[in-house]
């Protein structure tokens, strides 16, 4: 009988499956977890909160949400080149 390596698979916290989630600081220097969305699982607009824009369905984009929640309720999708950018173009206040 061959032997199993019981090792369990990485799981994800996160609700909605896999990804490729990590924790950056966003905007207001607080950490967000941050996921990218591709175009393909895109099925919805979204209204970007950097530019105020909408994210049209079918593109990539990325989704943060503050670290410590689960992000049930508090996701926002932003687009990709705005979320990386947000550190030069700040949010005015
Ligand atoms: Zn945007």
């Amino acid at each position: 009988m061959p032997r199993r390596n019981n090792r369990p698979a990485p799981t994800q916290s996160v609700p909605g499956g896999a990804g490729h989630d990590r924790i950056e600081s966003g905007p207001d220097g607080s950490d967000y977890q941050v996921r990218a969305v591709p175009g393909a699982r895109a099925v919805k607009p979204y209204r970007c909160p950097g530019c105020d824009h909408e994210i049209a369905v079918g593109v990539a984009h990325i989704v943060a949400w503050p670290a410590d929640t689960d992000g049930a309720d508090d996701r926002r999708h932003w687009h990709s080149g705005w979320w990386r950018g947000r550190r030069t173009r700040r949010p005015t206040r």
